[in-house]
Order: C-alpha cells, then sequence, then structure tokens
C-alpha cells in the first residue's frame, strides 16, 4: 500500500498515539481535533469536578510514557490532560494538530488529484479541504453525549428548570443549592450523585437496574487493580479461545471459577452494603459487562444515608416542577443531569461505507477492530471499549501501521468477514444485555485482544511477552509492551539489512 500521507480525526487519547506512531515511521500526519484543546474525554470543557480516572496511575500509561509518580493512584481528569499535553508536546504531535476543525465529511470519490480521501472540514465556519492517502478515524466512543427523549421538556424548561449531560457539568456553581435529580448509574452519574449530595440542597437519583461497582481496595485493604488489572485476572472469564492453564481452569476446574466469583460477590456485597442500599445487582459479578466499574468514594454511603435519594425506576415525563416517575411519584427538581452515556457518530463517512460497516442493530463490525475488510485505505483507532485505554489504542496504532507496510499478514477478505462475524456473535452471546457497547465491547479481555493484534505482527506472546509468572500475576505494567514493540521492529531492520546486503552482493 503507498501511504505518505495520514489524515487523522480526533486528538483524544487514540489520535493522539495515532499521530505519534505515523510520525515516529516518518509519515506526514494532520490531525483534525473540533475542539480548542486535546484530550478528548478528558479535555476540560467535558469533565465533571471531582472526575478520575477509573484505572491506576501505573496501569494506564502509553508503553514508553510513564505517568509521573506525584500524581494520584487514580489520576484527577486535569493530571489526565497535563500527562496527554505533555506526551503530545514531547513527541511533537500538537505543532501536527488543528484545533476547532471539525470533519464534516470525508470522501473516496471524484479525486483530482493523488489523494485517496478529500477530508472536508469546517473551521471558524469556513470549509476547507484537504487531502489524505489514508485516513484513521479517532472520534471516540463516548464522543456524542446521549439524553433519552421523554415528554415534557418544554413544560420544565420554560418553567426555568434545567436538563443537561453529565459532560456539560463542569462547574460546582451549576449545582449549588439547587435540586438536582441524576439519571443513570454508570461511573458519570454515580460519581455526579456523590458531588450533588455534598453540594446541592437535595439529591435524587434515577436508575433502572444496578450494576456492580468495585471498591477501590478490597476488604478496604487490597488494592483492586491487584485483582482487576492483571494478565491472570482476565482468565476468570472464558475467552473464546482458551489457553493453557485457562482450559483447565474452565473445564475441570469450574468450581474454583464459581467460588472466586461468588466469595468476590460476597465481600463486595457486605463491603459495600449493597442489600441497605437496595442495590444489589440482578446479575451475576461475572456477567459480562463493559460498563461496570470502580464505585466512587462515597457513593453508596450517601445512598445508605439517605443523602442520595435513590429510586430504581424510569422517568416518564417532565412537569413544570420537575418530574413524574413510572410508579407515578412525583419529584421537584431545578436540574436534571443525564449520566446515560454516549452514542458514537460516523456520520462523516460516505453512506455506502456506513452501510457496510454498521450492522442492521447500529453495531460496528470491524476486524479486529480496526479496519473494514471491503474499505482500504481507513483505519479505525479506539472503537474498543478497554481497561487499558492508552494501551489498546497504542497497540492498534503499531497494528495500523504495520497493516500499511505489508507486515501484518490479513486473511482473504472472506476469511476476515467470517472472523468479524464469528466474535461478533460470540461477545453478543456473552453479553451483559443491558449494554451492548455498539458491538465495541473487549474491555474484560482487553490483553487477550492485544496478544491477538501482536500475533498479527509476528510477536509470540507466550515467549516474547509474558516472561515471567510474576509479570502475569502482578497490574499491568504497559512498558513491557514497548520492549516487545522495540524488538520486533530491530529484528526487522537488520532483516532489511541482511536483504539490502544480499543485494549488494548479488550486483558485485
Ligand atoms: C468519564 C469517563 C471516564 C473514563 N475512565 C477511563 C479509565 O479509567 N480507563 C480507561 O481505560 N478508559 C476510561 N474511559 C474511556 C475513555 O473513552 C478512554 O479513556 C479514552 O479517553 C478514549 O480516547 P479516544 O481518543 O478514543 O476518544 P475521545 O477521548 O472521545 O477523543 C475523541 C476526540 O475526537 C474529537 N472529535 C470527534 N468527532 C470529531 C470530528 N468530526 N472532527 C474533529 N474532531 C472530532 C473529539 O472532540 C475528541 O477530542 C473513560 C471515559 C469516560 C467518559
Amino acid at each position: 500500500m503507498k501511504v505518505q500521507t495520514i489524515g487523522i480525526i480526533g486528538a483524544g487519547i487514540s489520535g493522539l498515539v495515532a499521530a505519534k506512531t505515523f510520525l515516529q515511521a516518518g509519515y506526514k500526519v494532520t490531525v483534525f481535533e473540533k475542539l480548542a484543546n486535546l484530550g478528548g474525554v478528558w479535555e476540560k470543557s467535558r469533565t465533571y469536578p471531582g472526575l478520575t480516572t477509573q484505572n491506576n496511575r501505573d496501569t494506564f500509561c502509553f508503553s514508553d510514557y510513564p505517568m509521573p509518580q506525584t500524581f494520584a493512584e487514580w489520576p484527577t481528569a486535569a493530571q489526565m490532560r497535563q500527562y496527554l499535553q505533555s506526551y503530545a508536546d514531547d513527541f511533537g504531535v500538537t505543532e501536527h494538530i488543528l484545533f476547532n476543525t471539525e470533519v464534516i465529511h470525508i470522501s473516496d470519490e471524484s479525486l483530482e488529484s493523488s489523494g485517496n480521501w478529500k477530508v472536508r472540514v469546517n473551521t471558524g465556519g469556513q470549509e476547507k479541504i484537504y487531502e489524505f492517502d489514508f485516513v484513521l478515524v479517532c472520534n471516540g466512543l463516548y464522543n456524542v453525549p446521549k439524553i433519552p427523549q421523554i415528554p415534557g421538556i418544554d413544560e420544565f424548561t420554560n418553567a426555568g428548570g434545567q436538563v443537561i449531560h453529565s459532560t456539560e457539568f463542569n462547574q460546582i456553581e451549576k449545582i449549588k443549592n439547587k435540586r438536582v435529580i441524576v439519571v443513570g448509574f454508570g461511573k458519570s452519574a454515580s460519581d455526579i450523585a456523590s458531588i450533588a449530595a455534598e453540594n446541592a440542597s437535595k439529591c435524587d437519583l434515577v436508575y433502572r437496574q444496578a450494576i456492580w461497582r468495585l471498591p477501590k481496595y478490597l476488604l478496604g485493604k487490597i488494592n483492586i487493580k491487584n485483582i482487576l488489572l492483571t494478565r491472570f485476572s482476565e482468565s476468570w472469564l472464558p475467552y473464546r479461545e482458551l489457553r493453557g492453564g485457562e482450559k483447565l481452569l474452565h473445564t475441570i476446574g469450574k468450581p474454583i471459577v464459581w467460588a472466586f466469583w461468588r466469595t468476590n460477590e460476597m465481600v463486595i456485597r457486605q463491603q459495600l452494603r449493597l442489600d441497605e442500599c437496595n442495590m444489589l445487582p440482578n446479575l451475576p459479578l461475572n456477567a459480562v459487562d463493559c460498563s461496570s466499574g470502580i464505585a466512587g468514594d462515597n457513593f453508596f454511603e450517601y445512598v445508605r444515608t439517605g443523602k442520595i435519594i435513590a429510586h430504581k425506576t424510569k422517568i416518564t415525563r417532565y412537569t413544570s416542577e420537575g418530574v413524574e416517575l413510572e410508579n407515578g411519584e412525583k419529584i421537584k427538581a431545578d436540574i436534571v443531569i443525564f449520566g446515560t452515556g454516549f452514542r458514537q457518530d460516523i456520520s462523516f463517512l460516505p453512506e455506502k461505507y456506513r452501510q457496510k460497516i454498521l450492522n442492521n442493530q447500529g453495531h460496528f463490525q470491524l476486524y479486529r477492530h480496526l479496519i473494514h475488510p471491503e474499505i482500504p485505505h481507513l483505519g479505525f483507532v479506539g472503537y474498543n471499549t478497554s481497561f487499558f485505554s492508552q494501551l489498546t489504542s497504542e497497540v492498534g496504532a503499531w497494528w495500523l501501521l504495520d497493516y500499511i507496510e505489508g507486515y501484518v499478514k490479513l486473511p482473504s477478505q472472506s476469511e476476515m468477514e467470517a472472523e468479524i462475524q464469528a466474535d461478533y456473535v460470540w461477545m453478543q452471546k456473552q453479553l451483559n444485555k443491558t449494554n451492548d457497547a455498539s458491538g465495541a465491547c473487549i474491555s474484560p479481555f482487553s490483553l487477550r485482544h492485544v496478544e491477538t493484534l501482536l500475533e498479527d505482527m509476528g510477536v509470540d506472546t507466550k515467549k516474547d511477552l509474558w516472561k515471567s509468572i510474576t509479570q502475569v500475576m502482578q497490574p499491568l505494567d504497559p512498558t513491557i509492551y514497548n520492549e516487545v514493540r522495540q524488538q520486533i521492529q530491530s529484528k526487522r531492520r537488520t532483516e532489511k539489512e541482511h536483504e539490502s546486503m544480499k543485494k549488494l552482493v548479488s550486483l558485485n
């Protein structure tokens, strides 16, 4: 594939690491970012007060760029911004970003010059067109705020009520001395409910289903990274293809697996006092889910003590004074904040390609979550949920670079299509049906996904990656992936040098 110029849509984690990867490999890179700053979901105008990562500091970084040890164990959004800004500056990415520039359409038709894609952007109200050989879509799975349509909104807002999404709650002042309703049960909703409990005059939480939230310290002592963020922890769930000890664990070892999950459920249930909160999830802890996460520091305590008034139901309509719930109850409110997640948007792609990429349920159908077999010169980074976003996006960017340079040996188109389908069907069967993640859910198996990508690139993961039992059992250390990448690149350099030597010798 002859590629020299790369257009990248988005300057979040995925866009930044993709830009750095391709710049280092000598490509001409342009990044389009619709906001005024980089960082994506961590950008200041999109984050709520008190937001921290769910990952611990040392597991949430690029493989060659550790987070400063002065950062909190669960870095704040401000620290994430600082980290990403310094990454972009240090690797010379910042100067390649066009801020306040939104990609509105890309097309591979009627090209006048040599580019494969025409990228139409809107910058400061003006439209411009750029051309690229290859485009990387890095616009994020958590991109367009999702607020459910509920009747009566005008009645509420005309009477002075406010309706916002969690990404619009950027200042505590917005809720000071107000009656707040928070909707949802995910990370944003539960975090914001806790903030409202501390700062608003009243906080109601309306949610449909409780999901498992994990305490930062199990039994108040064991950092959750030791349980959740190791390579070994992925083995407690059966992956599509079982390897080595996993085969034993999920056959004759089934009682051990069962006991592991039930013990953890029991501990979490008691530690967070879920029964007293009436928030025991219906599904078991091991129901594969891409939305469960870490419990906010005081969330369950506030529910238990009534600082957060929880309602397990849904809103049926707005009234002039607040909302009405399905059970007929009415809640008065000044502001309703939706922590109801996001939807993905690829409306800038031509319809003919959207039809290929999305199935009839609107779920992404991408090979390795990175390319579509029928659309050359287009790649996606970050189109997977992850417990380690930096790492999965980084390895995804390596894979795409190797794909362009011919180092990834792809199967035939029909084999890729069969693989996409098989993976999708398997995941849909595994998945907790309350959360489909648009066909992009991989997080319970993030490291297995990374291994698959590395194997496509020629890495023997058993031999080259997991060199000791400690590496497998300890919380993830992303630097081991950098070592593997360095090795593979130096091996290729040596091979190339041999090739050139051979050519020279035969010429002489
Ligand atoms: C509250 C919250 C907490 C999270 N915590 C964690 C965590 O602890 N661990 C973890 O692994 N993951 C976490 N995540 C997941 C998170 O999505 C990833 O951490 C990561 O930030 C995703 O990066 P991204 O670059 O793929 O997407 P984004 O961060 O969404 O970046 C996409 C960028 O593309 C830009 N863009 C979109 N459309 C266009 C367009 N048409 N033209 C130009 N620019 C465009 C956007 O403005 C944005 O800057 C969290 C997510 C949220 C919402």
